[in-house]
């Protein structure tokens, strides 16, 4: 059989999920009357928001328009598993798992926008992966579309030829055969032809090795932990032995199948066929994206994944104490399907017991948030997110100031600490190092300034500059990853009238002048809202930090100052009245959605108040240190 693995990769909004749709009904593998505007966008949050989250994979057969012309073998129908991808910079771990599961990519460029921070981004990653890349142009129906101008960046780019790209509408299915030709064209066929065959006639245990490459799981309430696998070589059917080897279980296999996009039960999984595997284990620790299902357990492990680094961290709190097993347990179910997430517990004097995780950025982090709440009915409190800091102590014995968990395996005298509770004083701190990254913005010619601007006020260091055609520009910085992580983003895109796109990566670690901003209420310190800023903004920061805490506190029948301190010495202070008859006035300003949104919240977080002391703090408190 000849199949052809590849995955569709683009910056967020180019069309990946479109274009996936209208191959599933060029091939028929849906019916259009099935077909829902990406079908593939499966989960409610994914369909209300309008972007794609998860990976999700889906079997397609196609013959070549003229198979003579393509080598492949004759006119039996080719097998295409596609992976339809997140575009958004946050879920990119999901986009690098894809890539390693297929053989090559389709790289698609909406040409009216043109190339963006995401589509470099993507494209390195499968290059990274060594796939082949399909250029498309996509949206040519648009009165905007410009595939002279964008076909030359992807030239320049790719260092292709001009026929090597196609232009396509994906929305009105025009040029979408002539992409699935290519595919079976360009894309090397799964079953590498040195591969040894023949398969060994389906004896018991044949003597031919059997791996396959988990590139996700989920935790399925009646078939349990469920794998979605690439088989690297040799076959798996129901009732064979299998091995995880890097969680060292053995497991029975209770069925195989592939992706229609639903589970489609068949009798064998092939070699080089993308598909699932259902094993029956509860146990969600057992069951490891990255991990090698194999026929035995002296074969050696796939190459898996890199170790994937969360960005930001929160606390995350249930409203009521006794909801902490459920959390636990939701956490741990969803982190599964999620293998960017990382948590672990962690106790709050004023909040109770709840867990630290690990986020890829704050789009992941308010997803989690949604999904625990939709898919896990969890009512939470979610503190200010927070970068990964390294503090160095001076002092002789570390384990006497900060947890001796936090301390560095390689550097015991080095700490790790996200959360600005856990900062020692200030007095046996040598040294805080803090996170920066390599920043890329794509943007137009005209707002090169303004973005140089937003970058340098986070102390972002200008190293490059290049253009494309029609003068738009790929600006290259380093910068602190603290001072891009929270609200950056949406500057970015204000000041461009949402033209510019970024995307980023970790550098490493570097000293930094920084300090723990307190907040005090009713002279207090609120260790929940303690936030970490560098010393030249601490002030700025502090006022900010109050004034926005003043308008979204509750009002107590008595007066609450709100302070920001360091070291103890007040930086900002503002004061809370005491309670009147109107109490609709806390919901502040901005626009109308979020005002409903925040109602919304309310409605159901009626309960996300934790008390602090003789003071109420809401979710709103806590996201107030987020917006600067
Ligand atoms: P994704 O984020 O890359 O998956 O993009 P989607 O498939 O969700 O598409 C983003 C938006 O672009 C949707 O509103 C689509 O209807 C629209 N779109 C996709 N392809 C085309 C196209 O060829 N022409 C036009 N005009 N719109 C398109
Ligand atoms: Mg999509």
């Amino acid at each position: 059989m000849d199949i052809r693995n590849f995955c569709i990769i683009a910056h967020i909004d180019h069309g990946k999920s479109t274009l996936a749709d209208r191959m599933m009904e060029v091939t028929g593998a849906l019916q259009k009357r099935e077909l829902k505007e990406q079908h593939l966008d499966m989960m409610e949050l994914e369909r209300e928001r309008g972007i794609t989250i998860k990976l999700t994979p889906v079997r397609m057969q196609w013959t070549h328009s003229s198979p003579a012309s393509a080598g492949s073998s004759g006119q039996a129908p080719t097998v295409l598993n596609l992976i339809d991808t997140p575009g958004h910079t946050d879920f990119r771990y999901e986009v690098s798992r894809s890539l390693a599961a297929c053989d090559g990519a389709i790289l698609l460029v909406d040409c009216s926008q043109g190339i963006q921070a995401q589509t470099l981004a993507v494209l390195t990653m499968a290059l990274e992966h060594s796939l082949t890349i399909i250029p498309v142009l996509n949206k040519i129906d648009l009165p905007a579309a410009d595939p002279e101008r964008v076909g030359a960046d992807v030239m320049k780019l790719l260092g292709c030829r001009r026929e090597d790209i196609l232009l396509i509408s994906a929305k009105e299915g025009r040029g979408v055969a002539e992409v699935l030709d290519r595919v079976i064209e360009k894309i090397p066929s799964a079953i590498p032809p040195s591969s040894p065959q023949p398969p060994s006639p389906s004896g018991e245990g044949g003597a031919r090795p059997t791996r396959a490459l988990i590139f996700d799981a989920i935790m399925d309430t009646y078939r349990g932990a469920v794998a979605y696998v690439r088989v690297i070589e040799g076959e798996f059917k129901r009732g064979q032995k299998i091995h995880l080897l890097g969680t060292k279980s053995q497991l029975e296999v209770l069925d195989v199948g592939h992706f229609s996009p639903k589970y489609v039960s068949d009798d064998v999984l092939g070699e080089g066929q993308i598909g699932y595997i259902v094993t029956g284990s509860k146990d969600v620790l057992q069951v490891r994206t990255g991990d090698t299902v194999a026929s035995s357990a002296d074969l050696p492990p796939l190459p898996g994944y890199k170790e994937v680094q969360p960005m930001v961290f929160a606390g995350l709190y249930p409203s009521e104490a006794d909801e902490y097993p459920d959390l636990r347990e939701a956490l741990e179910k969803l982190s599964l399907n999620d293998a960017a997430l990382r948590f672990e517990p962690e106790r709050n004097v004023a909040l109770g017991n709840g867990f630290r995780c690990g986020f890829l950025g704050l789009l992941h982090m308010d997803i989690i948030q949604e999904r625990l709440e939709r898919e896990y009915d969890c009512d939470l409190v979610i503190t200010a997110p927070s970068v990964l800091y390294e503090v160095k102590l001076a002092a002789k014995n570390p384990g006497e100031y900060v947890r001796t968990s936090l301390l560095k395996e390689d550097e015991p005298s080095v700490a790790r600490i996200s959360n600005p509770a856990d900062f020692p004083d200030p007095t046996v701190i040598d040294e805080i190092r803090e996170p920066w990254v390599k920043l890329e913005i794509v943007c137009r010619g005209e707002d090169v300034g303004a973005v140089m601007q937003l970058t340098q006020s986070r102390r972002g260091l200008n190293t490059a500059i290049e253009y494309f055609e029609g003068g738009r520009a790929v600006l290259h910085f380093e910068v602190p990853l603290q001072g891009i992580v929270l609200d950056f983003f949406d500057q970015l895109k204000s000041l461009s009238s949402g033209y510019a796109s970024m995307s980023y990566e970790l550098l490493g670690y570097r000293s930094g002048d920084l300090v723990k901003l307190q907040i005090l209420l009713l002279g207090e310190p609120a260790e929940a809202l303690s936030t970490i800023v560098h010393r030249s903004e601490a002030h700025a920061v502090g006022a900010i930090i109050c004034a926005k805490l003043k308008e979204v506190l509750p009002q107590e029948q008595f007066q609450i100052p709100i302070q920001a301190a360091i070291g103890g010495k007040i930086v900002a202070r503002e004061t809370l009245s005491a309670y009147r008859k109107d109490v609709t006035g806390y919901l502040y300003g901005g626009d109308v959605s979020r005002k409903k949104k925040l109602l919304e919240k309310q409605k159901k977080g009626k309960k996300r108040m934790k008390q602090m002391g003789r003071v109420k703090l809401s979710q709103e408190a806590f996201l107030a240190v987020l917006k600067r």
